[in-house]
């Protein structure tokens, strides 16, 4: 991970306060210049490595499972936010008299907390400040005015923030993207079931701008509510007016074996900045590495739109065990067939802690993608135990399930102990369930257990919109995006459900 990958949006944002700043800032430093000049190095060094130290310390709370996450946890969000940046080098190179080190530190400092902020994290960028080398360090104790006027700024908007009702929280889903359309939509035997199922990127891309637009910000199941001794205890998400939460999810990131050839990515793997990528074979059979699915294109538009993520959220990445998980064949059938089979675990692991690493959340979509309601309890049960052995040994302990089919074990009514169902997957750890249910929302908080309704956002959905006209009642989309602006005009219409 490192501090260079930054947004255009952020780097102009940044040059623009550093002018602003310097202004700002000359006629104290002037002052304060020569009385601290002495011991400049020495502060300096100090304050590098304690930033340094602050974020390491909240990669590793981040690389955790997250369950005991608090609100307003600062070193938290630092990491998953920026990826664990260290205070950015200029100062090493520019080194020239009129920007001494001290300077750039304390622009590093405030880009930091700057990043925290955007996140809604104001408690950790204002604790970032204030428990700086530069806080207070000047004459008689005074603080740089750059400081000051962050403070006051964070503090000012923290009075303004509100409670989320937790209730009311809309959680959107998707498939792999279409990378391609003209090699998913080319009337082959899977064209109808990408149709229906699948996003493309420019939809994706599409619904992510409207949805910003709207005000949505990501939230992580986990900041809805957390397991606490035994009962499934109400998150505190709080948002400035105006700004709605919201959970993404995305279901079967396994890409499977019929996908071949047919425009999506083949797998995901590390990127050389440290953040999850994909990889695509390109059209003249090389192998391109880039934003070939929604968990890069998610992490680019978070990275040029850093107050889309409510303090390092992104989104919740299902797997089924059948095919391997990430593109990996890692599926115990494999074994004999798969002469990589050892290094792709080791890889598909590897990705999964990139992936929690960076604030995704990640989750069972059952084994053999079975319908959990409905199919017989000696078959699911060994469906939940192939799962545990095959996927949760690669990926680490998980707690959240997102139902095949969307079936879920119960109808609407609370999960209870006469559950059998309900209690082997808690048994196996599970506490957060989500069904599909196309209103807008739908939140259960039960005693021991959240469970959620999930959209999809899939060709089917996006033409029943657009079938049913402008005004009508059956749409369903319109809080998040008009589906006429983002379906894509290479969709084969009608989009029958089949
Ligand atoms: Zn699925």
């Amino acid at each position: 991970m490192n501090g260079q990958n930054r947004s255009n949006v952020f780097r102009q944002k940044k040059t623009m306060r550093r002018k602003r700043n310097r202004l700002i800032g000359q006629l104290p430093y002037l002052l304060i210049g020569l009385l601290i000049i002495g011991i400049l190095g020495g502060i300096s060094y100090k304050v590098s490595v304690k930033i340094a130290l602050a974020l390491e310390s909240g990669e590793k709370g981040q690389s955790g499972e997250g369950k005991e996450k608090e609100p307003g946890d600062g070193a938290d969000s630092a990491s998953a936010e920026n990826g664990g940046t260290e205070p950015d080098g200029e100062s090493a190179s520019d080194g020239s008299e009129t920007e001494p080190e001290t300077d750039s530190s304390i622009d590093a400092l405030l880009d930091q907390a700057w990043l925290l902020a955007a996140g809604y994290d104001y408690d950790a960028a204002i604790g970032l400040l204030t428990s700086s080398e530069f806080y207070g360090a000047g004459e008689g104790g005074t603080t740089d005015p750059r400081i000051n006027s962050a403070i006051s700024e964070y503090e000012h908007v923290r009075e303004s923030l509100q409670p989320v009702e937790i209730t009311e929280i809309t959680h959107v889903f998707f498939h792999s993207l279409v990378m391609d359309e003209s090699k998913a939509f080319d009337g082959d035997a899977d064209e109808s079931g990408y149709n229906q199922v699948m996003t493309t990127k420019d939809e994706f891309l599409k619904i992510l701008d409207s949805m910003y637009e709207k005000g949505y910000v990501l939230v992580r199941l986990h900041d809805i509510a957390t397991m606490q001794d035994g009962r499934m205890t109400k998150g505190q998400i709080l948002l400035p007016p105006g700004r709605k939460a919201c959970v993404m999810s995305q279901d079967d990131v396994c890409y499977y074996e019929y996908m071949e050839d047919d425009g999506f990515a083949r797998r995901m793997v590390i990127g050389d900045n440290g953040k999850p990528a994909c990889e695509m074979i390109m059209d003249d059979g090389t192998v391109s590495v880039g934003s070939y699915d929604m968990v890069p294109l998610l992490e680019d538009f978070i990275e040029q739109h850093p107050d889309f993520s409510y303090k390092g959220a992104r989104a919740v990445i299902a797997f089924t065990g059948y095919q391997g998980i990430l593109g990996y064949r890692t599926a115990e059938s494999y074994r004999e067939t798969n002469p990589n089979f050892a290094a792709d675990c080791q890889a598909a692991a590897a990705v999964a802690k990139c992936l929690r690493d960076n604030g995704w959340e990640l989750a069972s979509h059952s084994w053999g993608h079975r319908d959990l309601g409905t199919i017989s309890y000696e078959k699911f049960k060994t469906d939940c135990d192939k799962w545990e052995n095959e996927v949760e040994t690669l990926i680490g302990p998980t707690d959240i399930i997102l139902y095949p089919f969307g079936a879920d074990v119960s109808d609407w009514h609370a999960y209870n102990s006469d559950n059998e169902r309900f209690m082997y997957m808690k048994s196996l750890g599970f506490d957060y369930f989500c069904n599909v249910d196309s209103n807008q929302y739908w939140v259960q908080l039960g005693d021991n257990y959240l469970r959620q309704g999930r959209r999809n956002l899939d060709g089917y959905r996006m033409w029943t919109d657009i079938a049913a006209g402008e005004g009508s009642s059956r749409r369903k989309l319109d809080d998040l995006f008009k589906a006429e602006d983002v379906f894509s005009s290479n969709r084969p219409t009608p989009v029958v459900w089949e």
